[in-house]
């Protein structure tokens, strides 16, 4: 039962804050009565059902999950301060990447490296 539990309290962070994404600690310091092991579990099981994407901004710091949905978009990601920010890219540019083309449309997924201007 308990178990059910941490499922739905897990998933619904992600279905109250719809655009948002979440580390594995963010989420931990939400659900108090959760441990950490638990939430990575969870997680990762999430994510081999396909029900959040997992997203790595590189490899020193944490990866952060994200709801799946059907629009596919793509990450610009600072590399100062870590903000993500989701941004559309139209299929015609992806199409353009030499190389890329027996990739499948969807399943395609790019993420830019800048830093902001904070
Ligand atoms: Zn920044
Ligand atoms: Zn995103």
């Amino acid at each position: 039962m308990r178990k059910t539990q941490n499922r739905e309290d897990i998933i619904n962070i992600f279905k109250k804050n719809p655009g948002k994404f979440f580390s594995a600690k963010e989420i931990y310091e939400k659900l108090q009565d959760l441990d950490l092991a638990t939430v990575y579990r969870n997680l990762s099981l999430f994510k081999n059902e396909g029900l959040i994407k997992e997203h790595k901004i590189n490899t020193e710091k944490e990866s952060f999950y994200e709801f799946s949905s059907n629009n596919s978009h793509h990450h610009v990601v600072c590399e100062a301060c870590s903000e993500v920010i989701h941004v559309d890219l139209p299929k015609s540019v992806l199409k353009n990447i030499k190389g890329i083309g027996h990739f499948k449309n969807g399943s395609i997924s790019v993420t830019i490296s800048g830093v902001c201007d904070k």
